[in-house]
């Protein structure tokens, strides 16, 4: 059996892994990335200074060796409209399965007057630039962050923490990390002092989880400042904090900095609750937030209560979660943002179509850590084995025909050779200043690596 895999992200690599794992049905599997490089958002999501949550790429790399496994890296799935080397198609005439583990890469808007203004841009757009992905806005970035004095993150996730973090640190603080030498240089010529984190609810109802919150509170040049009367929780906010481990420890982390007393650093962090921005104003670029006091309905949500207040702020970055995308020929979900799917059957009108599966964040939406990514995955492999075994897999036209296709394309593939290839010269590049590795971000880099 052979079968394609859409996307190299941890939901992709578990998938692969889970088919190779087994021994009842002999299972040839190739990772397709449209990037030349494996990993997905472990590689252009996760902090690079997060280096042990990055760590896991060692186990996902183990697996792109395992037998029967193939990286096909710089291979763009889609609508040859849109620029794809291989469509859908393609995929379901040269293998017997197809899973989809795209990942969910966009970002989501806030839909308030201003967003569009220079300077506000999507936690996405700005996580990607830091990690060195090769489609970043590096212009954008360079001319933003030196002429910034002021930020606002918008959210209140594990996403907002790290680019409140990545802001707030120095470049003494990162400069271990893998990230791309540009960035370094350019987040060292940052003059950002405030950064403003918003939640439109309390501390109870905040995204994150402590132990990444906890790290904004321990940074070397910046305070992190708790208004007090943001600590104080309604009764029903006590309540969920007294019955859910995780709640209460964040709530405690807010609590213990509401009553710090700053210590005078030059940058400072403001973690605000029940502030939800109503309005970006600025002239040529943004210049200030307008932020509007909420308060908690009974049913938990934030409703407005006109107290309104301005943060001056030339950098603001919306970080209210990423939201997946359509792939052409298959069907999708757009309330949800999902691939709609049963036990990770796709499912067009209620009834799977053969052959093709889903697993990841375009199946269950962007949440959850690492890990819940194995769970999912195996939930997937195990029902296209299932469907293997009982004969309701379609017979492929052109099986194993993908590489001639490649080839007839001029598609410039990157296999596991060549990412291990770019895995070196990352190294070699690192060494250069006494780090593990460096990101290489260009592209074209990227593919003259992977020639060795
Ligand atoms: P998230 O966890 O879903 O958080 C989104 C935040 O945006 C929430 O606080 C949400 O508040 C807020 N929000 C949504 N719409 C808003 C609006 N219109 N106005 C104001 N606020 C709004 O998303 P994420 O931070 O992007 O993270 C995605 C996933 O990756 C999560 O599972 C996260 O844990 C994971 N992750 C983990 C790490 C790690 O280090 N472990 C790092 C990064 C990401 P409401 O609750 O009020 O809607």
């Amino acid at each position: 059996m052979r079968v394609a895999v859409v996307g190299s992200g941890p939901s992709g690599v578990y998938a692969a892994d889970a088919l190779v794992s087994q021994d009842e049905i002999p299972v040839e599997v190739d990772i397709i990335d449209r990037l030349p490089v494996p990993f997905g958002l472990v590689r252009y999501g996760v902090a690079p200074d997060h280096v042990s949550i990055r760590s896991v790429r060692d186990t996902l790399n183990k697996v792109l060796d395992k037998p029967g496994v193939r990286f096909l890296g710089n291979v763009n799935v889609g609508s040859p409209d849109a620029g794809a080397d291989v469509t859908m198609a393609d995929l379901r005439a040269c293998y017997d399965a197809v899973i989809l583990t795209y990942g969910a890469s966009r970002d989501r808007q806030l839909g308030i007057p201003g967003e569009e203004l220079d300077g506000s841009v999507a936690a996405t757009d700005f996580v990607a630039w830091y990690c060195g992905h090769p489609d970043a806005d590096r212009e954008l970035f360079e001319r933003l962050i030196p002429s910034a004095t002021g930020a606002v993150v918008v959210g209140v996730g594990n996403v907002a923490v790290d680019v409140a973090r990545v802001l707030g640190k120095t470049v003494g603080e990162l400069e271990h990390t893998e990230m791309p030498q540009h960035v370094l240089d350019t987040l060292a010529q940052s003059h950002i002092t405030d950064v403003y984190v918003l939640g439109r609810r309390g501390p109870a109802q905040a995204a994150w989880t402590t132990k990444e919150l906890k790290e904004l509170g321990e940074l070397l040049e910046a305070d992190v400042i708790v208004r007090p009367e943001d600590a104080v929780l309604d009764d029903a906010s006590v309540e969920l904090a007294a019955s859910d481990r995780k709640i209460g420890r964040n709530v405690d982390v807010v609590k213990e900095w509401a009553q710090r007393v700053p210590e005078g650093k030059p940058r400072r962090i403001h973690v605000w609750f029940l502030s939800r921005p109503i309005e970006l104003k600025g002239d040529d670029r943004v210049r200030s937030v307008v932020v509007e006091r909420t308060r908690l309905t009974p049913e938990g949500r934030a409703e407005g209560t006109g107290e309104i207040v301005e943060i001056a702020a030339d950098f603001v970055v919306r970080s209210v979660g990423y939201r997946g995308t359509a792939m052409d020929e298959v069907p999708f979900d757009s309330g949800r943002n999902v691939i709609p799917h049963a036990d990770g059957r796709v499912e067009r009108d209620g009834v799977p179509v053969p052959g093709v599966y889903v697993a990841g964040w375009i199946k269950r939406g962007p949440t959850g850590i690492i890990g819940t990514n194995k769970k999912d995955a195996v939930e997937t492999v195990t029902s296209l084995l299932s469907d293997a075994r009982t004969g309701l897999l379609p017979t492929p036209a052109t099986p194993g025909g993908i590489d001639g296709l490649l080839a007839e394309r001029g598609i410039d593939v990157v296999t596991t050779a060549g990412w291990r290839s770019i895995n070196a010269a990352e190294q070699a590049l690192g060494a250069t200043r006494g780090r593990d590795r460096t990101t290489i971000h260009d592209r074209a880099a990227l593919l003259l690596a992977a020639r060795g």
